[in-house]
């Protein structure tokens, strides 16, 4: 054999030695990295090739659910929705923290059961009702959220992206980014303004706030991707712009504008990518994430594994934030108590509103004797009593809640 010829074979052999002999050097998989985006306010109807540009191609190489609901149009408790994979009723938080809700001390978070089990865990949020005033920020070892009421998102998204960075790669990690963009009052970046050519009509700078949105959490999006997360995108709630008499807001309709929001599931475990149409809710959200890493499952949660298509309900149960009666005529006590209760399905709905009573829209809804019954897991709301701490009633005020 020639010295050339006994390299090569010296090579080769160390080749396929090293291939071969992985066992008991071999790292395995990398530990899973689960990220959870929420836009607050964000329409469904918003994610596109142009107006989210970073999304919609995450969209491309997974899940896109386009029936995909949250149980109420408020921050505080549609968060707790998709932090605990319970619905409003379960978990206590049918109003905003300043309002002075709660989540049940009994309830636990995925982010305490992923803490628990050693993860790292970390939450960059952009506004006082997805803060930690009220429980939001149980299980995370860094709550980091706005000095004032809220703050741009792109300081959110690059703190969040610096914290990945910091994580080592063997350490699983669980991390949620909250982006204030687009909730209202719109008033876009100027160069999100210029690159959707809106108007100064309040739906082209709504438009215009989403592709904000977009462009912010890019960075995040691209590192998130290079660690091999499984990433969920989605929205607490949407907004009615101009399909109601009661437009620009979210938390006093039940519309479908509100209550409908995007949710895009892409990365590790995502094999197939899919247009989905089965009727999904924020609950399901982290129950899927951890079946798509293969980790135990939340324990007796309203939330299902959204695995296999098909898997999904043949109707969503939701209520509004509050009821003024302009919005929601006959509605009766006004405030947090009078809120409308709905059941929605693709060809019929069952509204309940105090003050007026029952009645079914559309056809195949089902009898009356049955409604009850179907209402039943989100019983009518008893507003707690109000905030004793005076900051949050500043903070509230700031964000534009008058309530
Ligand atoms: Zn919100």
């Amino acid at each position: 054999m020639t010295p050339r010829a006994l390299a090569f074979t010296s090579l080769l052999a160390a080749a396929i030695t090293a291939a071969g002999c992985s066992g008991d050097d071999d790292p395995g998989p990398p530990p899973p990295a689960l990220v959870l985006i929420t836009i607050d306010t964000w329409r469904a109807d918003h994610l596109d090739h142009s107006l989210t540009p970073n999304i919609h191609a995450l969209a491309e190489e997974g899940w896109r659910f386009d029936n995909a609901f949250t149980p109420v149009g408020l921050t505080s408790p549609a968060h707790a929705s998709l932090l605990t994979g319970l619905m409003p009723a379960r978990h206590g938080m049918r109003a905003n923290n300043h309002h002075g809700s709660t989540l049940r001390w009994s309830v636990e978070t995925v982010a305490e059961q992923l803490r628990k089990r050693g993860w790292r865990t970390a939450a960059f949020v952009s506004a006082y009702p997805a803060g930690p005033e009220g429980g939001l920020s149980q299980g995370f070892q860094v709550f980091d959220g706005p000095e004032a009421s809220e703050r741009s998102g792109d300081i959110a998204a690059d703190k969040a992206a610096g914290w990945l960075g910091t994580i080592p790669a063997r350490e699983p990690l669980f991390l949620w980014v909250h982006l204030y963009e687009p909730h209202g009052p719109y008033a876009p970046p100027q160069q999100d303004a210029t690159a959707v050519g809106a108007s100064r009509s309040d739906r082209d700078l709504y438009a215009a706030e989403v592709h904000a949105a977009d462009r912010m959490l890019g960075p995040l999006l691209r590192a998130a991707q290079q660690r091999g997360a499984t990433i969920a995108v989605t929205s607490d709630h949407g907004e009615v712009l101009d399909e109601e008499v009661c437009s620009w807001q979210h938390e006093r309709s039940i519309h479908e504008a509100v209550l409908r929001v995007p949710l895009v599931i892409a990365g590790r475990g995502v094999h197939d990518p899919a247009l989905r149409e089965e009727w999904v809710g924020l609950v399901d959200v982290m129950p899927t994430l951890l079946a798509l890493t293969e980790q135990p499952a939340m324990p007796d949660v309203d939330g299902l594994p959204l695995l296999e298509p098909g898997v999904g309900r043949d109707h969503w149960l939701a209520e509004s934030g509050l009821c003024e009666t302009d919005c929601a005529p006959g509605c009766e006590p006004a405030g947090l108590g009078g809120r409308d209760r709905v059941l929605l399905a693709p060809d019929w709905r069952v509204v309940d509103r105090p003050g007026r009573g029952s009645w079914a829209e559309g056809a195949g809804a089902p009898f009356p004797d049955e409604w009850p019954k179907l209402f039943a897991p989100l019983p009518r709301f008893t507003p707690p009593p109000p905030p004793v701490d005076p900051g949050a009633e500043e903070a509230a005020k700031a964000l534009g809640y008058q309530d």
